[in-house]
């Protein structure tokens, strides 16, 4: 018998790892310069959950979701997004309680799940990055999230990034538009593609962005949404378009820019890369405003904003630019063993040096000292500690630094004992004169 990894899934295997911790660490690092602070919420939650914050008629909801019923008979799903479960938390812990810091602004890194077609950057399993910010409709905060978001992409290099924004005004004046927006389609229904008359009398906002080319030729003519704004909703609009200029941030306005979800309100924003390499996955970043998902999952009225990112496209982009991923090659030292006889002495004499904070590597196969010095270089270590039956003897060992080639003897006692003294002189004595 044999198993296989289930369609969609992959592994991340050491070499891989490695990208996937830098990129952690440096958004972690961003995300606390920003002052997010992070949020790990169950990978499983209500099925109704999503069907009421993600939205019924959404793709994820209607097509994608991994449910089930437990053991229990209660039907649950594996989260094929973030915000559904942070919005349950905040409600459900009470998070908009006047002990905390208003507003409050959390991140969420891991794995999410929808039952998609696998292919390049479409996975079962995937990852996401994402941010939610609560209680605060400053459109400042609009600003501010959406220049994190721009910010991430900058640190790992990516370039011909373009900020697309649009607003959706409020819920009253969408109903407005959307009546005004089905009356321009109907007389086109005909041409519409399939999925486009399925929605239009469900989501007809969703059929100005229809990736379907006739679709988009008839869409073109269709009234913008930014005619119907109210008040409100136009000087909200205006002033994240005032702070985006005058911070020189470029960006452009699609009117015809809407999301996969039903929740949004007012802003919203997409990071496009225009390099052509990534025709179809050309969305790298994607969130907005939503302001009564809040209540509606349970919780006082609490305006927010938020948007959430896939990694597995960050890397494959990064991959696609040759991307240079710093290496952390931090090995301090590596013991080389000659003879079966030493064992035991390497074990200790690792496990002493490992004790005084350095990281160490030693020969557990016993292979040809030569091969063993070749793994200490591949492994990039500093010091290379060589014991054999003769230094075991003398209760010795050599210590040959890879750096400047040069090489000294120390006592193991002297090393277990009073490591502090004898470390540094040791370094010292296998430093070039002049260096
Ligand atoms: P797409 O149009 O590609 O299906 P989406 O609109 O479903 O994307 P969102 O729900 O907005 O995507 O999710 C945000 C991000 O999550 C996407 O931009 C993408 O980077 C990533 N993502 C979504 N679905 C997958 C998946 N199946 N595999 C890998 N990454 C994904
Ligand atoms: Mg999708």
């Amino acid at each position: 018998m044999t198993y296989q990894k289930l369609k969609g899934t992959a592994d991340i295997l050491p070499g891989e790892s490695e990208k996937w911790q830098y990129i952690e660490s440096s958004a972690r690092d961003i995300l606390k310069q920003y002052q997010f602070k992070e949020i790990r919420t169950p990978l499983f939650e209500q099925f109704d959950l999503f069907a009421r914050g993600v939205g019924e008629t959404s793709d994820i909801v209607s097509k994608e979701m991994y449910d089930f019923y437990d053991k229990g008979d209660r039907r649950v799903a594996l989260r094929p997004e973030g915000t559904a479960g942070v919005v349950r938390s905040y409600v459900e812990n009470k998070l908009f309680a006047p002990e905390y810091h208003r507003p409050m602004k959390l991140y969420y890194i891991g794995p999410m799940f929808r039952y998609e077609r696998p292919q390049s950057g479409r996975q079962r399993q995937f990852h996401q990055l994402g941010v939610e910010v609560f209680g605060s409709k400053n459109a400042s905060v609009d600003v501010e999230t959406m220049l994190l978001a721009l910010d991430l992409f900058k640190h790992f290099q990516l370039t011909d990034l373009k900020l697309v924004i649009n607003s959706l005004g409020s819920n009253e004046s969408r109903q407005l538009y959307r009546k005004e927006l089905i009356e321009f389609l109907e007389p086109h229904f005909e041409e519409l593609s399939k999925d486009s008359k399925d929605r239009l009398y469900k989501n007809p906002l969703r059929v100005l962005d229809s990736k379907d080319k006739k679709d988009k030729e008839i869409v073109k003519g269709a009234p913008s949404i930014l005619d119907y704004l109210d008040e409100d909703s136009k000087e909200h609009f205006e002033s994240v378009k005032r702070m985006l200029t005058a911070m020189t941030i470029p960006f452009e306005i699609d009117t015809n820019m809407v999301r996969g979800l039903d929740y949004y309100n007012d802003t919203i924003f997409e990071i496009i890369t225009t390099n052509p390499k990534f025709g179809a996955n050309a969305t790298i970043c994607a969130g907005g405003r939503y302001d009564s998902l809040v209540e509606e999952v349970g919780g006082p009225s609490t305006p927010a904003f938020g948007f959430g990112f896939g990694l597995e496209r960050l890397i494959l982009m990064l991959e696609h630019m040759g991307f240079d991923y710093p290496v952390s090659s931090l090995l301090d030292a590596y013991v080389v063993t000659i003879g079966e006889a030493v064992n035991e002495e390497a074990a200790k004499l690792t496990h002493e040096l490992r004790q005084n904070g350095l990281s160490v590597e030693r020969e557990f196969m016993s292979r040809k000292p030569a091969k063993q010095f070749k793994t200490a270089d591949k492994l990039n270590a500093r010091l290379v500690f060589t014991i054999g039956e003769t230094e075991l003897k003398e209760r010795k060992v050599r210590v040959k630094d890879l750096t400047s080639g040069l090489e000294n003897e120390v006592d193991l006692e002297e090393l277990y004992t009073r490591f502090s003294e004898v470390y540094p002189t040791l370094l010292k004595s296998l430093e070039k004169e002049g260096e």
